[in-house]
């Protein structure tokens, strides 16, 4: 798979390893298709917003879970097992 590059100024990522990559941001278009990624440099006020509702989305779903007696997978947590074994997936 090519390097990931800056959609705005093709700037390359990082390794998806590294530290900074935290700091890009995945852009999706409003069907959630993914678009790219976008760096730190580029990335709008508004972009920045829409990734920590998704933050918080993801919070809110865990606490779903737990509150249901789910079983997180250890390797994808945000999936989640019911005790009668039925996969919950988010989105
Ligand atoms: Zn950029």
């Amino acid at each position: 798979m090519p390097a990931e590059t800056c959609r705005r100024c093709a700037r390359e990522a990082p390794n998806p390893n590294a530290p900074e990559y935290a700091d890009w941001e995945a852009v999706v278009d409003n069907e959630g298709k993914y678009l790219g990624m976008v760096c730190p440099g580029c990335i709008t006020r508004e972009e920045v917003q829409a990734a920590d509702e998704d933050e918080m989305e993801t919070v809110e779903f865990l606490r779903r879970v737990q509150s249901l007696s789910l079983a997180l997978c250890p390797t994808y947590p945000w999936t989640g097992m019911t005790l009668d074994g039925a996969w919950l997936v988010m989105k």
